[in-house]
């Protein structure tokens, strides 16, 4: 690919979501200031300028703000600090020398060497295509997220009498920016016995507006040729298969879907940065960085999550371990660490790998369960030495949980070659 410049800084930022920004205002205040953004997009803030409810900074600022104001923020304090950043400027290519591959309508094709890179481009949302649901394919079929976007920024509504499958925490969001906006949504539909959302979120924006969440239920029709018509919802056996005499017939003009995020990997695959097959982001070590060395990421490339809170918290750690590998500070990479095992119950731990010997004094292990769980114990394990075991009244799939782990426990484990993260009954 022929470039026109080639440009160096000290840390490059790949996205200006909160997660960029967060990370970008760390390595800065790690002590380099030579940081640049680089934001496909014609604003920073990412995706949270689309969305516009409350709820968002709870931890962070211990207020409820917007999503455009959580943003403001980050974008406020980047920008007091001075640093750079590009608008309309897509990243097309990470290698892994540090090569950032950027174009713009202003630049063209431009390279720049990154002393770090921060991978922070945040993920999107699955496809219909991804679903196989039968019948035709009429207008009136949207992701929640692109919903979301025709709502709360261009002004338009997609549709008025709606249809939600899937109970992502977009499509509960959604089902009641519609029912604000006067449409009508006669119901939430997943297919698996849990909600893939937040608890909160079910209660304030079904609950409270009565509409339905029909657990166990997917769609098995769409009707209509050139605009939804209707769908048909049926209810589904253990093993998710429709149950044949179920089915229930909803007239409908938009069937809106919010069916999972997924990390926006193809700059990381590109890269050959190793990528996990449950979480689908870069396997990362205790400083989140990838297998690539002086290649970090955070937020929702990294892992979907649940609050922004926590993809701030992530992003300043990956900021800051950025900066530190560009003052020769960390230079391992991630699967040079003790592995840390996801079992029983626990699907995935963010980080995979973590070198005691290189890790600050605490260390923040994120983690999603696999099913719905009461009253199970989140236990650690040292080898075979159980040295954490905490009690959970309720644990959920959509809620991310996270256990702290000591750097003095491990260093004092003999022979430490493995940490284990599990569900435990008793
Ligand atoms: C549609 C949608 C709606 C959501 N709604 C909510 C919500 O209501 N509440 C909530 O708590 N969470 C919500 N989330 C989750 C939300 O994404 C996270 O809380 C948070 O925004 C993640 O921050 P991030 O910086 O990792 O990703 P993002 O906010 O997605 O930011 C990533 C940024 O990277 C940029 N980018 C991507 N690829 C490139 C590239 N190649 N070159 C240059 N720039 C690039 C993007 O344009 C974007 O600005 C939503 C997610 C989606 C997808």
């Amino acid at each position: 690919m022929m470039a026109k410049t080639t440009e160096q800084h000290a840390v490059v930022v790949v996205g200006g979501g909160p997660a960029g920004l967060a990370a970008a205002i760390a390595a800065y205040e790690a002590g380099e200031s030579d940081v640049l953004v680089l934001e496909r997009d014609t604003q920073l803030g990412g995706i949270l300028n689309q969305c516009i409810h409350n709820g968002f900074g709870l931890h962070t600022f211990n207020e409820e703000l917007t999503g455009p104001e959580y943003a403001a923020r980050f974008i406020d304090k980047a920008a007091s600090l001075g640093i750079e950043y590009r608008l309309g400027t897509m990243v097309i290519d990470v290698s892994e020398e540090r090569v950032v591959t950027t174009v713009s309508a202003e630049d063209g094709v431009q390279s720049i060497k990154a002393g770090a890179v921060v991978l922070a481009m945040g993920c999107r949302e699955r496809p219909r295509g991804a679903l196989a649901t039968p019948g035709f394919r009429p207008a009136g079929v949207y992701s929640a997220g692109t919903a979301q976007r025709l709502v709360n920024i261009e002004g338009e509504l997609p549709g008025r009498e709606v249809v939600i499958l899937g109970s992502g925490d977009i499509g509960l969001i959604m089902a009641r920016r519609m029912t604000l906006e006067g449409a009508h949504v006669a119901c939430v539909a997943e297919i698996m016995p849990y909600s893939g959302g937040l608890k909160r979120n079910i209660v304030q924006c079904l609950d409270d507006f009565g509409i339905p969440l029909l657990l166990s239920h997917t769609v098995v029709d769409v009707e209509g040729r050139n605009r939804v018509e209707a769908v048909t919802i049926a209810q589904v056996d253990e093993n998710l298969k429709p149950i044949p005499g179920t089915e229930v017939r909803y007239p409908c003009d938009t069937l809106m879907l919010s069916v999972g995020l997924l990390p926006e990997n193809e700059l990381s695959r590109e890269a050959g940065v190793q990528l996990s097959p449950v979480t689908r982001g870069p396997v990362v070590d205790q400083s989140l960085q990838t297998s690539i060395p002086g290649i970090f990421a955070c937020g929702n490339v990294l892992h979907v999550h649940d609050l922004v809170d926590f993809v701030s918290q992530e992003a300043a750690a990956a900021g800051e371990q950025a900066a530190r590998y560009v003052q020769g500070g960390c230079q391992t990479v991630a699967e040079r660490g003790v592995p840390v095992v996801a079992t029983d119950g626990v699907r995935y731990t963010v980080p995979s790998y973590v070198d005691p010997q290189r890790m600050d004094d605490t260390l923040t292990v994120r983690f999603r369960v696999a099913n719905e769980y009461r009253n199970r114990y989140v236990s650690v394990y040292l080898n075979d030495k159980r040295i954490q075991h905490r009690k959970k009244r309720v644990m959920a799939p959509g809620e991310m949980e996270q256990v702290m782990l000591k750097r003095s426990d491990l260093l004092a484990c003999e022979d430490l070659s493995q940490i284990t993260v599990k569900l435990e009954e008793e």
